[in-house]
């Protein structure tokens, strides 16, 4: 049984949930993965979402904008941060 790629559509047997769009991507379409502490164990980041800055400097500091529960977190915008 395969899953589909919302990002590029190709079925795959084993999918990734990007923690930046929300959506379920293959491992061609995930741009790199992280182990964040101590939660969410696991962030990954597809290639559309590491070319938007905003989403690529959340990535770097390990802070997940959409989990897998499908609850938008708004990134905190304090100046000086
Ligand atoms: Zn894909
Ligand atoms: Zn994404």
């Amino acid at each position: 049984m395969t899953v589909r790629c919302e990002r590029c559509k190709t079925e795959v047997y084993k999918t990734e949930f990007c923690n930046y769009c929300g959506r379920t991507i293959c491992n061609n379409c995930m741009k790199s993965s992280s182990r964040g502490s101590p939660k969410p164990n696991r962030l990954v980041i597809c290639k559309d979402c590491w070319g938007k800055m905003v989403k690529r400097r959340a990535f770097k500091h390990k802070r997940a904008l959409v989990t897998a529960l499908g609850a938008s977190v708004v990134p905190s915008s304090k100046h000086g941060g």
